[in-house]
């Protein structure tokens, strides 16, 4: 028998799998309907996405990106640079990009080639355009709890919580990896809607004494197995954050997603839990630049 319980923190014998592509699909219809009205209004949303070099791994993102903003009817523009371009080209295609009213979002795809500096490049990007959050006017509106383009990912997280109704004040929420990416947006896009949040990183000692009082884990270290059901209190909410291609060719993510379901109320598989749900928050993000672009018309 399989007892299901909406509430962190209750006894439970199988968790609850917490559909990220149901709930991607969900969303994408809403952002059909937001891009509707924006063209009623005259407003084509659009983005660009640049990416330096033939990074396999990098081509396919691209390539997830430019797609699913067709299935929601963003106009898209790709911009590929051969893998030696310098910054100076990189940073003037962003300024044209930047001036471009008819542009509402710019991505630069990582990572970037060694002999570019990533930060000059992300904080050349208009932070009214920067749909990936990763500008330091975007970090710190993340900081001050203001947010304009939460980074993806996390907002994605959010989302699947908010989806299967988790209640997120007071919760003992524990992140597991502190990337700029993942780790410290999710921490503070939590502590935000009053968690309480601890964030364990590559040098914490004994991770288990951690993850045990989590209410809610969320994982993005980028290590298969190494949440196990021992390190997972009985009733939590577990968020696989992580992708890791196994030597067999599987794709899974850092939580022993067998083990941990007999303990947890909710689990998110790998793939599809929180890997559908980043492209679409950056569409979301996409569309809320067109929106504010609209409003700034006269
Ligand atoms: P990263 O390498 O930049 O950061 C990893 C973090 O995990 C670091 O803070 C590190 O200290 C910590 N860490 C590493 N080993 C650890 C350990 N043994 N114990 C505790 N903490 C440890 O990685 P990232 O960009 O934040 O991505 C993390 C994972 O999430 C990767 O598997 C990545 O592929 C995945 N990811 C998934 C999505 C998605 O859409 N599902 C998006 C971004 C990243």
């Amino acid at each position: 028998m399989t007892i299901l319980r909406a509430q962190p923190g209750l006894l439970t014998r199988s968790a609850q799998i917490i559909d990220g592509k149901a709930v991607a699909a969900e969303v994408r219809a809403e952002c059909r309907i937001r891009v509707q009205k924006l063209k009623q209004s005259g407003i084509a949303p659009a983005l660009a996405v640049l990416m330096v070099g033939n990074d396999p791994a990098s081509a396919i993102y691209v390539r997830n990106k430019i797609k699913a903003c067709a299935e929601v009817g963003i106009h898209s523009e790709q911009f590929v640079f051969d893998k030696d371009t310098s910054s100076d080209v990189l940073l003037e295609r962003i300024h044209s990009l930047n001036a471009n009213p008819m542009i509402h979002g710019i991505l630069v795809q990582l990572p970037l080639p060694s002999h570019i500096a990533l930060k000059p490049i992300l904080h050349a990007i208009d932070p009214q355009k920067d749909v990936d959050g990763f500008h330091l006017y975007n970090v710190g509106a993340l900081v001050s709890g203001s947010a304009v383009f939460p980074p993806c990912t996390p907002f994605g997280v959010l989302r699947l919580l908010e989806h299967a109704k988790i209640p997120l004040e007071g919760q003992n929420v524990v992140v597991v990896g502190a990337s700029n990416i993942v780790g410290k947006p999710m921490a503070l896009m939590l502590m935000q809607r009053d968690a309480t949040v601890c964030i364990c990183h590559a040098k914490t000692r004994d991770l288990a004494q951690f993850t045990i009082l989590a209410d809610i884990l969320v994982v993005a270290a980028g290590r298969p197995s190494l949440i196990l059901p021992q390190m997972v209190k009985t009733g939590a909410v577990v968020i696989d954050v992580g992708i890791n291609r196994l030597p067999n060719g599987r794709l899974v993510g850092d939580v022993d997603f067998e083990g941990v379901r007999k303990k947890a109320s909710f689990v998110t598989p790998v793939p599809g839990g929180v890997g559908p749900m980043t492209v679409t928050m950056l569409l979301v993000n996409t569309i809320a630049s067109a929106e504010h672009a609209a409003h700034r018309m006269p």
